[in-house]
Order: structure tokens, then sequence, then C-alpha cells
């Protein structure tokens, strides 16, 4: 996609803080942390949500998801951590191109606001 930011960061036409570059996934520094450890985890090719994504590409979903909870577990030991998909306007949706947030190192509270 033409004007999409993750698209131009997979592709390497903006700078980021690559934490993990595979042919299919990348994660990132999220550039506005909610936590003292806040990944992001994109899949290369454009999807503009994860309903979207799964429907399309159910295996890159799966794997989308397996990456994220490594580097959960890798970030957050044996305190845990939060994955989090949010999904069209309802859901808090910013960036149009689906990505797991992979947040760690503080308490995280319930319900989500
Ligand atoms: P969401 O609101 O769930 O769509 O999440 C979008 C996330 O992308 C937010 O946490 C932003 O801080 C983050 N973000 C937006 N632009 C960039 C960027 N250029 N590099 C890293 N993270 C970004
Ligand atoms: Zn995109």
């Amino acid at each position: 996609m033409d004007d999409c930011i993750f698209c131009k960061i997979a592709a390497g036409e903006v700078p980021a803080k690559t934490i993990l570059r595979e042919v299919d996934v990348i994660a990132i520094e999220d550039l506005n942390p909610q936590a003292p450890s806040h990944a992001l985890v994109i899949p290369v090719s454009h999807h503009a949500t994860i309903a979207d994504l799964t429907r399309a590409e159910p295996a890159l979903a799966a794997r989308l998801i397996a990456v994220a909870a490594q580097l959960g577990a890798d970030r957050g030991g044996a305190q845990g951590f939060r994955l989090v998909v949010n999904t069209g306007e309802l859901g808090g949706q910013t960036v149009g191109h689906v990505h797991v947030h992979v947040l760690a190192g503080r308490q995280m509270s319930w319900p989500p606001g």
C-alpha cells in the first residue's frame, strides 16, 4: 500500500528500531511505548485488520501470534506479558496495517480502557 507507514517500515523506507526482521514478519519498538517494553509485530504483507489477515493468509496470522508470544516470553519472562490487537474504530486501531502489541514490564490492568 502506497501510503502505509508499516509497509514503509517493512520495506526499509522509513526507519524504525528493528528487533527482528524475517521474510514475512518484522518486530519493532513502538514509537510511543505504553509499558517499559512495548514492541509491535507486523506482517510484511499489507492487511488492514487481524480478521482480513486471518481470512487471506491464515498461516501468516498464526505465525504473527507465534512470533509475538515468543517475544513476550523473551521480554516478560516468568512475570508475563500482554498481546493486544486493536481492531477498527471501536477497537482503537490507529494504523490500518495489522500489528500485534507486545507489552511487558509492568502490571497490566483489566478491563482495558
Ligand atoms: P494501534 O493504535 O493499535 O493501531 O497501534 C499503532 C501503534 O503504532 C501505536 O502504539 C503507535 O505508537 C505506533 N506507531 C505509529 N507510528 C509508528 C512508527 N513510525 N514507528 C513505531 N511505532 C509507530
Ligand atoms: Zn501496510
